[in-house]
């Protein structure tokens, strides 16, 4: 009955024919606009509870996120595609992004970004999945549990353990929780899935029993072995048990990134799958995501969509190898609850390696930290941006970082003004 069917559960997003799915949420209910779902056009609403509308249009199931992720999971039990689940703290999107930009849309299915959670993943599966033979999921937790969810809904063959380290740790309770949760990717995998995880002693004593192969820089079974940087591109090798690559990517990548690369490969190995590899060498990340500018010969890094310790450290660091002198506009590492001081005291740390740092301060919470590099406090993008507009010269380097709810977007749109294509 709901085969070929497309799901909302916004009703500000409902058209015609959709079904409306009322969901509880923490703020509000879904139940609550079922009638502005049906007036929209929904074909019918699934409630748990009576809403006053007409009688034939509602579907009442138990549990409507269930019925959501129950119904995904028939989807992908009906066409048995092979599925690899992504998780870790940092590099996700990305990773998922480069997969499936080697093996086509024809082949693979993915879920956007901002589908990744128990909701979202159900949706995006049930909305936008073709039956393709494979499916390269981004995985999603804010808490132990989470990751459980997602691997009842599409459980993997090939579980892919980026990194754990601190991002959101704030909403996650601490960074053993973290862990815990993020183990989940390979506790819940299939019996003869195999796992690819990050080479990183906290994680692989924790793993024992299972099949599993590993990667990191310059350690691990798929390794990163050395990297440079010319112009605006990369060129990495790696050694892996099939033999030795060398990469040229059209893009600069930071050492996380190129690390996850060797995740990739791990991948497209572990599942046999005879990949391109220039097509890999041609991916570039969307803006936000560690995009790398050449502008007026300087170095510019638009790194705005999201902020943790660990993602700072990699941007430092490649940021040292770009410029000659370097330069970062910073704001808040968002979600870190009662770690918020320590977190933002340890990036202070991190930042005394550039020559100059501007603090985008427009919600304080960056204001407990501190470093000797700091030029300038603002809340205004237009000071900022004048003041380092100043102060740039050819072969800076300059990075733009903060949580995405920070809006570091603003300042660095207003500096690029216009240049970015
Ligand atoms: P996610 O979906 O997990 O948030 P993204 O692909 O959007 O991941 O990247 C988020 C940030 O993480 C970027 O700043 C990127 O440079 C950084 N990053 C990617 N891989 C790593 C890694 N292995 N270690 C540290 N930072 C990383």
């Amino acid at each position: 009955m709901f085969e070929n069917a497309k799901f909302v559960i916004d009703s500000r997003e409902a058209f015609e024919g959709c079904i409306f799915v009322a969901l509880k949420g923490e703020r509000t209910d879904g139940h609550y606009y079922v009638r502005e779902a049906l007036e929209k056009g929904a074909a019918l609403a699934v409630v748990e509870r009576p809403v006053d509308v007409q009688k034939e249009k509602l579907y009442f199931v138990e549990d409507t996120r269930l019925f959501l992720q129950e119904l995904a999971k028939q989807k992908i039990v009906k066409h048995e595609p092979k599925i690899v689940g992504i998780t870790g703290s940092n590099g996700k999107t990305t990773a998922k992004e480069m997969i499936h930009h080697c093996l086509g849309e024809e082949i693979a299915f993915r879920n956007p970004g901002n589908l990744n959670t128990e909701i979202g993943l159900p949706l995006s599966i049930l909305n936008d999945y073709r039956g393709q033979p494979y499916m390269i999921l981004e995985m999603a937790m804010n808490k132990p549990g989470d990751i459980a969810t997602l691997c009842r809904i599409a459980q993997p063959h090939v579980s892919v353990l980026l990194n754990v380290g601190t991002a959101h740790r704030g909403v996650a309770g601490g960074d053993e929780q973290i862990l815990k949760g993020k183990l989940e990717i390979v506790e819940n995998m299939r019996e003869n899935g195999i796992a690819i995880l990050h080479n990183d002693p906290r994680i692989l004593e924790r793993v024992r029993s299972r099949d599993f192969v590993t990667f990191g820089f310059q350690s691990g079974d798929y390794r990163l072995t050395s990297y440079v940087y010319e112009g605006l591109s990369t060129r990495a090798w790696y050694e892996t048990p099939k033999g030795v690559h060398q990469l040229r990517f059209s893009t600069i990548f930071n050492v996380g990134q190129l690390v996850n690369v060797a995740a990739i490969l791990a991948v497209f190995d572990v599942l046999d799958l005879r990949v391109d590899l220039t097509k890999l060498e041609s991916f570039v990340p969307v803006g936000g995501r560690f995009r790398v500018l050449l502008i007026d010969e300087v170095y510019v890094v638009d790194d705005t969509y999201n902020a943790s310790l660990e993602s700072f450290k990699v941007a430092v660091e490649t940021l040292k190898k770009l410029g000659e002198r370097t330069y970062a506009v910073v704001g808040s590492i968002k979600e870190q609850g009662v770690y918020s001081q320590e977190t933002h005291r340890q990036l202070g740390k991190i930042l005394e390696q550039l020559d100059g740092v501007f603090v985008y301060n427009v919600d304080h919470e960056i204001d407990s930290m501190e470093c000797s590099k700091i030029l300038l406090k603002s809340d205004e993008p237009e000071v900022i941006v004048t003041k380092l507009k100043n102060l740039l010269r050819r072969k800076d380097a300059v990075l733009f970082k903060a949580s995405r709810a920070v809006g570091m977007e603003k300042v660095v749109n207003l500096f690029l003004g216009g240049k970015a294509e």
